[in-house]
């Protein structure tokens, strides 16, 4: 069984202590893909140099919408550079988050479609952060032709007619650890609504542990429970669920299936 976690901060200071540690758990689960992922050019850096060094790693270069009052011209110039390497393999993280406001919602909006564009001249896909701005993200998608580029919905959160929508656009609908929580209504529907071969599977370690580890900084390790939780929903088996996942991830993202 070859799990892939297509969207996980191994590079983050939380994992600084036993990253090797985490790295090994992961792999001894099953999980033998990562996408590490970038929130700034300083993060997207760091992500850079952990998937150079790690055979199973792979980057992504990104402004957080939390963080987009920080682009700058020099932000762009340095993703492109970061692009360069060949283990970077998407843009983002990028897009709206309109629950948290960390940046103003004009400046979210324009470092949003600024990476969009980036990501068409670089001709690699794109990792989607959307939270509580579905409409919005869905009407820059559109406008900006993302559905050239492709790209994963991550930590989808919203409903099954999002989804839908996400899916026209060619889109990938990723799953992460919320879906095990016992009072989760609309994912489980979520993930019974999309086919098979457009779902992947996230930890977005070290922020939402699954539900035997609430409360705890979340790993890889621990992307099994979500995987097991999205099987149990489709009536696979967790060996069918990795195989369909992974072979999906890979395919968007130009690495050689393992
Ligand atoms: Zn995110
Ligand atoms: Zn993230």
């Amino acid at each position: 069984m070859v799990l892939f976690d297509t969207h996980a901060h191994l590079h983050f200071e939380e994992f600084d202590a036993d990253r090797p540690l985490v790295l090994e758990r992961a792999r001894g689960a099953g999980v033998r893909r990562f996408l590490t992922i970038g929130i700034d050019v300083e993060t997207s850096r760091s992500a850079v140099a952990l998937a150079e060094a790690e055979a199973d790693c792979f980057a992504a270069v990104g402004l957080h919408p939390h963080e987009a009052s920080k682009g700058t011209d020099a932000t762009w110039i340095a993703f492109r550079q970061l692009a360069a390497s060949p283990k970077v393999v998407a843009l983002g993280e990028m897009g709206l988050d309109f629950f948290r406001n960390l940046s103003p919602r004009d400046e979210q909006v324009r470092a949003f479609r600024r990476q969009i564009r980036l990501a068409r001249e670089l001709g690699k896909p794109i990792l989607i952060h959307c939270r509580e701005a579905h409409a919005e993200v869905l009407v820059i998608l559109q406008e900006e032709g993302a559905r050239e580029l492709g790209g994963i919905m991550h930590c989808f959160s919203g409903d099954a007619e999002f989804a839908k929508a996400c899916l026209e656009l060619g889109f990938l609908i990723s799953i992460a650890g919320p879906v095990t929580y016992p009072n989760a209504r609309k994912l489980p529907e979520v993930v019974r609504a999309v086919p098979q071969d457009r779902l992947v599977l996230e930890t977005d370690c070290p922020y939402l542990p699954p539900q035997p580890h609430r409360g705890q900084r979340n790993e890889p390790a621990y992307l099994t429970h979500t995987a097991r939780r999205v099987a149990d929903l489709l009536g696979l088996t967790l060996e069918e669920v990795a195989e369909v996942t992974t072979a999906s991830a890979c395919r968007l993202l130009a690495i050689p299936p393992p």
